[in-house]
This record gives C-alpha cells, structure tokens and sequence, in this order.
C-alpha cells in the first residue's frame, strides 16, 4: 500500500536567529502531531479528503500556528478566518471566508462542501449555516493569543510610522494546510488560515479561492500559504495543474517554477503539492516555511529553514 501525506504550518516563520531550540522543538512537534493524525486515517486505508481533513484539524487546534486557535487579528482586532477542501476525482470542493466561531473552520468547509449546494459560503450566512449543522462553536477568547495579539500591535505601530503599504512581510503570514494521495490514488487538499496580521476586515485570501490557494483535480493536490492577493492573480495552484496536465510537466518542475514566478511578482511564500503517484513539493521562496511529509512507512519528515532530505527520506520521498 502506497500513500503520502504533506502539511505545511505557513511560510510566516520566525527569522532564523529568533528561533530558539524550545521554539524549533514546539513547531516540530506540533507538525509531527499534524502528520500523525493524518496517517492514521491512510494507513487505514481511509480517504485522502479524510486525511487532509484531519491533519489540519491538529493545526488549527495548535495555537502556534495561524488558523483556527491563534489565528491572525484583522487590523480591527478581530478574527476572520478562510478554510477550504477539495477532492480530486470528483471535484467536489467547500470552503467558508470570513468567519469567527467555527472551532475547526476546516470542518465548516467540508460541510459546505457535503452538505450543501454551494462551493463558497461567506460571513454570517455561513455561521448560520455552520451552527444549523450543529458543527463545535467557540468564543473570541478561545482564539485569542498573546503572540498574535502583539503582532498586531507591532504591525499597526509600524504602519502608523511608515504609513500603509503592502510590504510582503514574513512576519505577518501564515496558514496552515495539507495534501494526500491516499492508497487508491485519491487526491484532495485543505487549506485554513485567519489570513495576515492587520488586514482589513472583510478582506479574503487565497485560501478559499479555489485555483489559487487551494486545488485538487486528477493530477494534483496544492494547498498555498503566502501573500495571497499575488496567489489570486496568478490562479498559482491551478497553475501547477495546468503546467502538468497540459504541458506534461512533472509536478516538481511546475510547482518550483511557479513559485519562482510568484517571488518575482513580489508574492513570498510556498506550496504543498502531491501527485496520483504520491510524490511530493514542498517549494518555498521565503525564509521557510513550516512544512512536513509521511508516507506509507511511517517516517515523520519535518523541516523549518532549507534542510536538506536525509538519504533515507529521500528515498521514502
Ligand atoms: N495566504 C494567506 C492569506 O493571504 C496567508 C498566508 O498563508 O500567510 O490569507
């Protein structure tokens, strides 16, 4: 039996120097836990939409990285958080934007997408719909983190000394997502973030939209973290599909290359991606990006900065 899972914890890692081993070991743990939960569903011979679903499930319940529980604050000190999923074979795909209360937004996305007629579900009607679907609420404080919150303060400090721009900060990114092939070849992705510290409220991302920072379809499944407004404009994971399926490539050339692109455009960030036969991307062109990957051997693979596989992931890889 053959499957592989990717996760990614956001291309918004801490510089290099901030990072102290405790940090390290925090981030590594809690993607290792992100892996695990999804393996377990494969190595059950469960679903990839499953998997996906519930390795980013971990991460939104882990506050260390942006969705769900420490998710991001809009400059209004609030959280509006995007989550999407979509199938590969059926094309089948859900996603909400812009919604607070929701304890696992991935959840509501999934909803939408198996108990609805609509692909995007967006602020209040989406909660209704959420809380008619008797799906786990929770309160502003179960999201609220200090780190996050004083990120906000920095960012608004910064923006009151250097005016408004769209500088593509490391800083204020994040978001969390996951890919799989399950042992039938099944494709799926999903993706879920409170999006970049001090955005405007109503503002939405590339996480929801469906070709941008989150696809599945035959030849691939991608899921985006990065400046999304740059993701948007250039359909960036349907992009990769395309340069696949029409023009052969292999889904490492096409994801590298598009990710490239993305930095020239000024869009930092990176992708996970995985193909029908299970080989995996993990791109990035920022700093790093909290990334991981398993297969059907069971070995955990996490990475923060640009590590090198070791000999025996690579083959596993
Ligand atoms: N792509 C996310 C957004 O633009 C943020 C991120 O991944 O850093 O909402």
């Amino acid at each position: 039996m053959k499957f592989t899972l990717a996760i990614h914890g956001g291309a918004g890692t801490r510089r290099r120097e901030a990072m102290s081993p405790e940090a390290e070991a925090g981030y590594r743990t809690g993607l290792q836990h992100a892996l695990m939960s999804g393996y377990r569903v494969l190595k059950e011979g469960g679903p990839a939409l499953e998997a996906v679903t519930k390795a980013v499930m971990a991460l939104e319940d882990d506050p260390q990285f942006n969705a769900g529980r420490g998710a991001v604050y809009t400059s209004a000190g609030t959280h509006e958080m995007d989550a999407a999923v979509m199938e590969g074979a059926s094309r089948k795909a859900g996603a909400v934007a812009g919604v607070m209360g929701p304890r696992n937004p991935v959840l509501a996305a999934r909803a939408v997408m198996e108990r609805s007629e609509n692909v995007l579900l967006i602020g209040e009607g989406a909660m209704q719909f959420c809380r008619e679907q008797g799906l786990a609420f929770k309160k502003a404080p179960y999201f609220a983190t200090t780190e996050r919150f004083e990120a906000l303060q920095a960012e608004l400090e910064r923006r009151r000394v250097k005016g408004m721009d769209m500088r593509d900060d490391a800083a204020k990114h994040g978001t969390v997502g996951a890919v799989a092939c399950d042992a039938g070849g099944n494709l799926a992705a999903a993706t879920s973030t409170g999006g970049m510290t001090g955005k405007t409220p109503g503002r939405v991302g590339d996480c929801p939209v469906f070709g941008a920072g989150t696809w599945a379809d035959e030849s691939c499944a991608i899921s985006a973290t990065g400046h999304g407004e740059v993701f948007i404009r250039y359909a960036a994971a349907h992009e990769i599909a395309s340069r696949m399926r029409l023009g052969k490539q292999s889904l490492a050339a096409a994801a590298e290359a598009v990710v490239a692109e993305l930095g020239a455009l000024g869009g930092s960030g990176g992708l996970i991606g995985v193909d029908a036969t299970g080989e995996v991307a993990l791109p990035f062109n920022c700093t790093g990006m909290y990334r991981g990957r398993i297969g059907a051997d069971g070995i955990a693979w996490t990475g923060i900065y640009r590590e090198p596989l070791k000999a025996k992931e690579l083959s596993a890889a």
